[in-house]
């Protein structure tokens, strides 16, 4: 029998399970009831000698995991950035696990292979991209920033007449790596991962917003000879903010810098019409690394690398062995880290298939819509301060005045209060020397009343702390 009885069930009980999760996301306790020693306690056992039943394994799982989950689905979740997994996507996702798809090469697995072409397509389309681009799937911003810089790296050792796949980086020219003064700490693991080293880098300052100052990226330019990439950030992790790119790629670009773009949020703006100034000049850049696991709400994980150079991005991840499949289709694996990989090109499709370009723009703005009220409804309150113009769908939050340790403590106060209450689940941060409540909206479904509810959750708790303080 291909699917006994029992694994059959399985299948069903996690449907159904999965089903009655879901049809709870705007009721539950944001945060998780269970401590991680609390879940831990309930997972430990030593190893299982004998195996048991596929339906009597996924059942017990889903009692041991009973209220130890982050509720990253609800509305009302703004922890970090994180999308809400859509349904239409956690379908497909189900069937890129139940089709079992190894999504390396075209020949191998033909359908995963063509959605995610199509995919990436229209991706680059929603993102305002250049049509001539590589676009690949990788597991996330991070990986698409290593895919995207290994990409520059090749390129731009190419040009100094040195090929850094065959011979590596000892003795190769040395590549000058610029970064904003907010890069995310994402893109220094990516430069240790790429031999380019985290403390080489040089720092063009950010202003109170997070965007690079042209001045100061002019400025460490002007030092600098050789091989150059210059890393550039679309949506500040905490504001929001956006670097100017009008002006930053024609200075990067005048010194013949690879231009990168990290934009694993905040790429999406281009998507919706009312955001799109932000990112003004930004497809005139080399390379671009997106998250779609964050507001395309496709389940994690996966990421989004596209590179204009697609022979660069091909040089550099690209595979070949006698066992492999040659030839001129478009195959996954050559766009992305991973040889065997899942098919991210699924739901990926899938999503954008259900919301359509309209349905991704509503949702931007939307999420947008509602950061604003959230600022909105937190300003008039006194002793909240409302640190960074609200662009996008990031609000950054500060807790009593003047800043100081005392504020500080405050604010972490609040933070725990508001988390404890359950209603909504902010970030803890750190913002030009200030302890933060970072507040992002990015959960798919998400309403302005969630935003009302959330900002009347974090005032009510303010108050409550304030009046004990
Ligand atoms: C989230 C994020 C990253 C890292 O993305 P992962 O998907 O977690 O790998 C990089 N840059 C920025 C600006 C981000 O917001």
């Amino acid at each position: 029998m291909a699917l006994t009885p029992d694994q059959d069930a399985a299948l069903t009980a996690a449907a159904e399970a999965a089903r009655a999760y879901r049809r709870g996301d705007h009721e539950r306790p944001v945060n998780p009831a269970l401590s991680y020693e609390d879940v831990l306690a309930t997972f430990r056992e030593p190893t299982p000698g004998q195996g048991s039943g596929a339906e009597a394994v996924i059942s017990e799982l889903v009692g041991k995991v009973g209220t130890g989950l982050m509720a990253c689905t609800s509305p009302r979740f703004h922890g970090w950035v994180n999308g809400a997994s859509h349904p239409a996507a956690v379908a497909a996702d189900w069937l890129v696990s139940a089709w079992g798809q190894v999504a390396s090469f075209a020949d191998i697995a033909p359908a995963a292979s063509a959605a995610e072409e199509v995919a990436a397509g229209w991706l680059l389309d929603l993102l305002g991209l250049p049509a001539e681009c590589g676009l690949g799937l990788a597991t996330g911003a991070t990986m698409a920033n290593f895919t995207a810089l290994a990409s520059a790296r090749t390129a731009l050792l190419d040009r100094a007449g040195w090929d850094v796949e065959a011979d590596g980086l000892f003795r190769a020219p040395e590549v000058n790596v610029v970064l904003g003064g907010e890069a995310h700490s994402s893109v220094y693991l990516t430069l240790r991962m790429l031999g380019f080293g985290a403390r080489r880098v040089h720092v063009a300052e950010a202003d109170d917003q997070g965007r690079m100052i042209p001045e100061a990226l002019a400025r460490v330019l002007s030092g600098l000879a050789g091989p150059t990439v210059v890393c550039l950030q679309a949506g500040n992790v905490n504001s929001g903010a956006f670097d100017p790119f009008a002006e930053l790629v024609p200075i990067a670009h005048r010194h013949g810098a690879w231009v990168h773009v990290d934009g694993a949020f905040g790429l999406w703006a281009a998507a919706a019409p009312d955001t799109r100034p932000l990112t003004a000049g930004m497809a005139e850049a080399d390379s671009w690394a997106a998250d779609a696991h964050k507001w395309l709400q496709i389940p994690y994980d996966c990421g989004v690398v596209a590179v204009r150079d697609r022979g660069a991005l091909q040089r550099a991840m690209g595979v070949s062995a006698s066992y492999l499949p040659q030839g001129s289709r478009r195959n996954p694996a050559d766009h992305a880290p991973e040889l065997s990989r899942r098919a991210r090109g699924v739901p990926v499709w899938a999503v954008l298939k259900t919301l359509g370009r309209d349905g991704v723009a509503e949702m931007v703005s939307r999420h947008c819509a509602i950061a604003r009220r959230i600022a909105e409804r937190l300003r008039p309150e006194p002793g909240l301060t409302v640190l960074n113009d609200v662009v996008l769908n990031q609000v950054v939050l500060a807790c009593g005045a003047p800043e100081g340790p005392e504020a500080d403590d405050l604010t972490k106060r609040t933070l725990a209060a508001v988390r404890a209450d359950g209603i909504c689940y902010p970030s803890a941060g750190n913002w030009r020397g200030r302890a933060v409540m970072r507040i992002s909206v990015c959960s798919g479904p998400a309403t302005l009343e969630d935003g009302n509810v959330t900002a009347d959750a974090i005032v009510a708790a303010w108050r409550r702390i304030r009046g004990n303080a």
